[in-house]
């Protein structure tokens, strides 16, 4: 099939400005297309020069092109970036990573993560972030989970951007603050029907720069929501920055825990290093709000206690099923924040064991080492 125009721009329809829900077509920023048989050239027109988003847009153009127009697409090395202040072509300039110490003011760093889908990681990351900022401490949270970023809808920032300013000539991004946590999501940089333009490369460019331009100041901790199982983000982190620990999200169902131990051996393994600082048994038990007494165990009885107790890890807290807990995650109203919520002791529990156990960990163990890897084949534990 020839490639046309129209192909181009519904292709890149699909992807949209960091921070804005529009798309890069509709907002008039894919100028001069030019096709010469599988060769695709464009414009992309930025609302500045030297914007920060510039070369994470052209992997995912470059991304969405090849998936919506087709895989013998060539395109990269194609996109001319423009701004809009001037015609003049704009070379986009990185961020010299190696000359920016990455959360170089935060002081624990700590990955949540969870070996399947939907055991409701993204609702106990966003809970007990706000629970850590509720005892007080400085708490920053990044949602770099690109298969679903859900914290923008449940911290009810869905329709802010987060603001760009210049900071000793560099870009940085102001992190949005909302109960009590300063927050940044991938959700902000992509239209969640798109996800599949957004893997890869794209994905782990936009989470570094989550990391670097983010203007998190100082921070006590800092909290990564990954995506899911074992991906390039688990590893780009690892590689970029020195995780203090991870925390491993799990239902008590056999199949979910399967995929719990080889989240932990993805972080435990020599190649990474990193330590496990527990696990969360999420949905321990379905409680009705109105019989806070009763617990139906619909997904199993302390499977993940167990698991915590045969790998010798400490279980950092059960969190039953409560319908305010879902409630509160499609409204932007996380349960930790009602004080008299059923499961807000548990939450306020959970935060201090926590807090807790990174005391332990850092009385007890050095500092993480950032990870070398050269050759992905070294991380097979995580496959
Ligand atoms: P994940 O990040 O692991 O994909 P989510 O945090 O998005 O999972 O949770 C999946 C769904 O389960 C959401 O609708 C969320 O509101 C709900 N959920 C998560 N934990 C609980 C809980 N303890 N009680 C009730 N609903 C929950």
């Amino acid at each position: 099939m020839a490639y046309t125009n129209e192909l181009v721009f519904s292709a890149l329809q699909r992807v949209k400005y960091p921070g804005s829900d529009k798309d890069i077509v509709s907002t008039g920023m894919v100028e001069d297309i030019e096709i010469d048989g599988r060769e695709i050239k464009f414009s992309l027109v930025l609302p500045k020069e030297n914007d920060p988003f510039a070369s994470s847009l052209k992997k995912a153009c470059v991304n969405a092109i090849i998936t919506y127009v087709g895989q013998a697409a060539r395109v990269k090395g194609n996109i001319r970036v423009k701004s809009k202040t001037g015609t003049a072509s704009v070379k986009t300039k990185p961020v010299n990573l190696q000359s920016t110490k990455m959360l170089s003011g935060v002081k624990n760093i700590i990955a949540i993560a969870s070996g399947k889908g939907g055991v409701g990681k993204s609702t106990l990351a966003t809970n007990l972030a706000i629970s850590v900022a509720k005892q007080g401490f400085s708490v920053g949270l990044i949602d770099a989970d690109i298969y679903g970023p859900s914290l923008p809808k449940m911290f009810d920032v869905e329709n802010q951007k987060p603001e760009v300013f210049k900071s000793n000539g560099v870009d940085m991004i102001a992190p949005i603050l909302k109960h009590g946590v300063k927050m940044l999501s991938i959700g902000f940089f992509v239209n969640p029907d798109d996800a599949l333009v957004w893997r890869g490369p794209m994905a782990t460019s936009a989470l570094k720069q989550l990391m670097n331009q983010g203007d998190w100041g100082e921070l006590d901790y800092m909290f990564i929501d990954l995506p899911p199982g074992t991906s390039d983000i688990h590893l780009t982190l690892v590689q970029e920055v020195a995780v203090t620990g991870a925390i491993i999200i799990s239902t008590p169902q056999d199949i979910a825990l399967a995929d719990a131990v080889k989240g932990i051996s993805m972080f435990t393994g020599d190649k990474v290093n990193v330590p496990v600082l527990g696990l969360v048994e999420n949905m321990a038990w379905f409680t009705p709000d109105e019989l806070p007494d009763n617990r139906y165990y619909i997904f199993g009885r302390d499977g993940c206690k167990q698991l915590a107790q045969k790998m010798g890890l400490p279980l950092l807290g059960q969190i039953p099923i409560v319908q305010s807990i879902r409630e509160g995650g499609d409204t932007g109203k996380p349960a930790a924040l009602d004080a008299n919520s059923i499961v807000s002791s548990a939450f306020t529990e959970l935060a201090e064991k926590v807090i807790n156990q990174i005391d332990i960990r850092n009385r007890k163990t050095n500092p993480t080492q950032k990870v070398e890897i050269t050759n992905m084949d070294g991380c097979s534990a995580a496959k």
